[in-house]
């Protein structure tokens, strides 16, 4: 029955992400996101580590075998995560193009929406990435100023003012494209 489960939680995570993403201009890219979780090598090992939907199988099969098959498998196709683009063989991680910056500010949006359910807040996720995940990300510094002021937007003026394209683009541009734009 994880099976179903999963399948559930996967599936109220691709919609709660296509919905921002026509907030945010990027309908395909919402359409299209995380699709690789319906690989076999996904699918099954969050099948087996499934947690009820509440959070991510991911975590729990790297405590029970030291890495995680479907989080290597995932971050290595979709670029809308900040490991896809980290190399450590380079002294500044690079800037992330805009479009996948638009559809990961969208996933982690979703997928706090989806594991908090009816407590999620729009204070939850820069409260999240404040506590969890800004120190540890390996990306440019742009790239966490990027989405710092995104999600204090959020928490300020909640979603629908904060998610569409032009302020998204008009935040990149202050942080992310300072020499386009002088
Ligand atoms: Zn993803």
């Amino acid at each position: 029955m994880n099976f179903v489960g999963h399948l559930k939680t996967v599936l109220k995570h691709k919609w709660q992400v296509f919905k921002l993403s026509i907030k945010a201009g990027i309908p395909l890219r919402g359409l299209m996101h995380d699709l690789s979780k319906f690989s076999y090598t996904e699918f099954s090992e969050s099948v087996k580590y499934y947690q009820q939907g509440k959070r991510s199988p991911i975590p729990v099969a790297r405590e029970e075998n030291g890495y995680s098959k479907a989080w290597l498998h995932h971050k290595g196709r979709n670029k809308h995560h900040l490991e896809y683009w980290y190399d450590r063989e380079v002294k500044e991680q690079p800037i992330i193009p805009f479009k996948y910056c638009e559809e990961m500010v969208c996933d982690k949006l979703a997928a706090g929406i989806t594991y908090k359910g009816k407590e999620w807040t729009k204070e939850f996720e820069l409260e999240y990435w404040n506590t969890k995940e800004r120190d540890r990300a390996d990306t440019n510094e742009a790239i966490k100023d990027f989405l710092t002021e995104v999600f204090t937007q959020v928490s300020e003026n909640g979603i629908d003012k904060t998610i569409n394209k032009k302020n998204l683009k008009k935040i990149y541009d202050k942080y992310c494209n300072k020499t386009n734009n002088n």
